[in-house]
């Protein structure tokens, strides 16, 4: 579906929300096909004529793990939804680690979050799936919101967390950290060759896939899939795309009770984001809410 399509579909949408003219945020759209074109053409070009060491692999393994999970354990299970408590430096880890996926904020990704939670399939959803599986891949990132007192009112809670707001303040500095240090360790390793080679395939093409990786959660997620837990709302379970996402594919579980820490609660759900948690109650690190 082009943007043209998404455009008149949701034009078409009899909601007061939608009366009003789409303005596109082209801020993102830049960013976004940037990292597109550098993952999808720079990279396999690069790699095709220079190679990649064993060092740029490692780094991409390391860091996709470290940012999904800065995502999924920080971003949602920690902020948006208060599943667990934890130390100050684990969370503030945790706000680095997700800042580092390119996501926006923490203020901005969980307001949107929860409200998605709040407003399912409905207009008030900013990744309505009913919209389609583009809008609510990666279109709606796209397009300015049509409702911005909506959402502020989903970010007063996180406004008040001071490590919510401090990383808010240094987003930026917190994505090109991100950046810069495949860039600096491929530099070391083998100079200029090695230090473009670490910033394509662990910055950006990681960067490109954590991102594509929690897409799919708010797409295929609300498309297809099983709904062991009820269909109240279009919310759905596909184990494999937890394979991807650290253990976010047991989407409808987490619809239905998204202040368990876990989203796959069965024991022989591939989850690590439970298991990290989980680690954190082992070593006093972290506590379930009382
Ligand atoms: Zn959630
Ligand atoms: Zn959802």
């Amino acid at each position: 579906m082009d943007q043209i399509t998404v455009n008149q579909n949701i034009s078409a949408k009899s909601s007061p929300l939608n009366k009003d003219k789409v303005k596109f945020d082209y801020m993102t759209i830049t960013i976004f096909s940037m990292v597109s074109i550098f993952a999808l053409i720079a990279t396999p070009l690069f790699g095709y004529f220079y190679g990649y060491s064993q060092l740029d692999w490692i780094l991409f393994v390391v860091l996709y793990m470290i940012t999904g999970l800065g995502i999924t354990v920080g971003y949602h299970r920690l902020i948006s939804h208060r599943s667990f408590t934890c130390a100050t430096p684990v969370k503030i880890a945790l706000l680095i680690a997700g800042g580092w996926a390119l996501e926006n904020s923490a203020l901005k990704w969980c307001s949107d979050h929860i409200r998605h939670h709040a407003k399912t399939d409905t207009d008030e959803d900013p990744y309505n799936a009913k919209k389609g599986f583009w809008h609510s891949h990666v279109l709606w990132i796209f397009i300015k919101d049509q409702n911005p007192g909506g959402r502020e009112k989903y970010k007063a809670a996180l406004r008040k967390d001071k490590w919510i707001m401090w990383q808010d303040r240094h987003y930026l500095a917190v994505v090109v950290s991100g950046l810069v240090l495949p860039f600096v360790i491929g530099f070391l390793h083998r100079g200029w060759i090695g230090a473009i080679s670490a910033f394509l395939l662990a910055g950006v093409f990681r960067v490109f896939l954590v991102l594509n990786s929690t897409f799919f959660i708010n797409s295929i997620c609300h498309i297809w899939g099983t709904q062991p837990y009820g269909d109240a709302n279009s919310s759905r379970d596909n184990w494999w795309i937890s394979l991807l996402t650290f253990g976010e594919g047991y989407h409808n579980y987490h619809h239905n009770f998204p202040r368990d820490y876990r989203n796959g609660p069965l024991w022989y759900n591939f989850d690590p984001s439970k298991w990290l948690i989980f680690s954190f109650f082992v070593l006093r690190l972290g506590k379930k809410p009382s």
